[in-house]
């Protein structure tokens, strides 16, 4: 999101340096407010069903772009609800068990990701957000070198299995 205009009084912000930090930050030349410009957390899931890794596309991505399910946290939810619920909205399944896989960085879009292991049952609906997806067996599985794919990677070590990386990055 860019942010030209202080949400207190309107006025154009302007970019100031924070020496503590080392940065500019845009702020509100009478000091109302400062865009902190923050990493936004995003909850991601792999998730297993029996046995199978479901992986999803996107509406927006290319063909053959697949990856792991994710959305943003909503207020008054713990992450493992956040995605619970954001794995129930786009796939139609219920999260049966939740563990963390780790938080990994996505500076690319200034993000943080927080990664879990969700096993999950049900039928698969997809959302319009997703226009197919795909069940692997988590040997075939192939990590990308970005976010997700660093989660799924330590997801894959952490079972023995052979790690070997695709090229496109995604989140
Ligand atoms: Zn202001």
């Amino acid at each position: 999101m860019e942010l030209r205009f202080c949400p207190v009084c309107a006025v154009p912000l302007v970019s100031r340096p924070d020496t503590d930090a080392g940065k500019l930050r845009l702020s509100c030349p009478d000091g109302h407010w400062t865009h902190w410009d923050n990493p936004l957390p995003v909850l991601a899931a792999l998730v297993e069903v029996d046995g199978r890794i479901l992986l999803a596309r996107n509406a927006a991505w290319p063909e053959k772009t697949f990856a792991l399910i994710t959305g943003f946290m909503e207020r008054d939810e713990t992450p493992e609800q956040g995605i619970a619920r954001e794995l129930k909205e786009e796939t139609n399944l219920d999260a049966v068990e939740i563990k963390l896989i780790g938080v990994y960085e996505f500076m690319r879009k200034n993000e943080l990701i927080i990664a879990y292991h969700v096993k999950a049952q049900g039928e698969v609906r997809l959302s319009e957000e997703l226009v197919e997806y795909r069940l692997v067996n988590p040997e075939k599985l192939r990590p990308w070198r970005a976010g997700t794919g660093y989660a799924m990677a330590d997801w894959m070590r952490a079972r023995g299995l052979e790690v070997e990386f695709l090229d496109w990055p995604a989140r």
